[in-house]
């Protein structure tokens, strides 16, 4: 069925009360984005599929408009009272200008593999339904009150998994013949109206998020990793002391700056917020600003770590390299590193201090300033 048109349900309308916590599950984040968002993208940008429409609780229209802010998605269609019926809501509102073929997804199985989409799209082509689905690898028992009544032989079993996908007319037909008849899944639906469904190889990959456990394990597999850089130059002026990394040096000169002009915690503020595209410390922090000004600098970088924790992130690394003539960096190294670590919140294993001087080259070797570099390697 090439150039067949494909539109996609995600079903969003469960209230997913295994998982506890307040929002329900598609709503909860993995990552940068929510369970819901990352289903809705997968057939967003799918070369293969056009429409995408989410069908969701009544109750949610907030948390949806939230969570799919970013995606440029039509509508969502309400849902019904159950699963079943939540589908034939989504099939109808299709029905208006029918698609060839529709594919029904659950949204709490967001790391579906794109090859999964493309697998049931192209059984479409010469069958009414198809089903991604594993065999099942585990012994099966029938059990009662924690004993085992009967091992179960599992040679034919299959574990579905979704999208389920359909030629649209049989599936809408289906699912109106069938209203009420609290079936689990939408082959169910089309078993019970006669249609003939293939089975396609599904994915371990396209889990479905049930439990916390799940949805740990979810955050795991689309852990990435990112790294920022940072660079700061303060010049020197009058003064006793310098601030360092949060540690207070005294020299014979102090640095000029709005702030405490700590050069090392704004290089290494600016190199968490490039990790996660957040701007610079002068956006977050502008130096006309009367409110910053002597500030301590240990604010900037917290406030990036806090930006960092608000996207589910977490620092693994920071590197940071003093550049000058002087003071001595040597001394004040550890309490530097845990002066830092301490604004991080991280182990003192994950933080770097280096010093190096510019062998009397340039700004820095004359004496007329510090310059920083830092990276900060973090997981989102
Ligand atoms: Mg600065």
């Amino acid at each position: 069925m090439s150039g067949a048109t494909v539109a996609t349900l995600v079903m969003a309308a469960g209230r997913g009360q295994r998982l506890g916590g307040e929002e329900p599950k598609q709503y909860r984040m993995l990552g940068a984005l929510s369970v819901l968002a990352r289903s809705l993208a997968l057939f967003a940008d799918h070369p293969r599929i056009g429409r995408v429409l989410a069908v969701i609780h009544d109750d949610d229209r907030d948390l949806y408009a939230t969570a799919t802010a970013t995606l440029g998605l039509a509508p969502p269609v309400p849902g019904g009272p159950t699963r079943q019926d939540s589908v034939r809501l989504g099939l109808e509102h299709l029905s208006g200008n029918p698609p060839d073929l529709v594919l029904i997804h659950d949204a709490a199985r967001p790391l579906t593999p794109p090859a999964v989409i493309g697998r049931v799209i192209d059984e479409l082509a010469s069958s009414v339904g198809a089903v991604p689905a594993l065999p099942v690898a585990d012994t099966l028992k029938q059990g009662a009150d924690g004993r085992i009544l009967a091992t179960v032989p599992r040679a034919g079993l299959f574990r579905a998994q979704t999208p389920q996908g359909f030629r649209f007319d049989a599936i809408l037909d289906a699912h109106r013949r069938f209203a009420g008849a609290d079936l689990t899944d939408d082959a169910a639906v089309a078993e019970a109206a006669g249609l003939d469904v293939a089975l396609v190889p599904g994915d371990e990959a396209a889990f479905k998020i049930t439990t916390a456990d799940d949805l740990d394990r979810a955050r795991r597999l689309c852990a990435e990793t990112r790294v920022g850089t940072g660079f700061d130059v303060h010049r020197f002026g009058m003064g006793d002391h310098v601030w360092l990394c949060g540690i207070r040096v005294p020299h014979d000169r102090g640095l000029i700056g709005h702030s405490d002009a700590d050069v090392g915690l704004h290089a290494l503020t600016d190199a968490i917020l490039g990790a996660i595209g957040a701007g610079d410390i002068g956006q977050h922090f502008p130096p006309g600003d009367p409110r910053w000004k002597g500030a301590a600098s240990s604010g900037f970088l917290r406030h990036a770590a806090d930006l960092l924790d608000k996207r589910g992130g977490r620092v693994i690394h920071v590197d940071l390299t003093l550049i000058g003539e002087r003071p001595k960096v040597g001394p004040h190294r550890e309490a530097m590193r845990a002066s830092i670590a301490s604004i991080l919140a991280v182990g003192i294993d994950r933080v770097s201090v280096k010093a190096t001087t510019t062998e009397g080259l340039g700004f820095a070797g004359r004496g007329e300033g510090i310059a920083a570099q830092a990276t900060a390697t973090v997981v989102l």
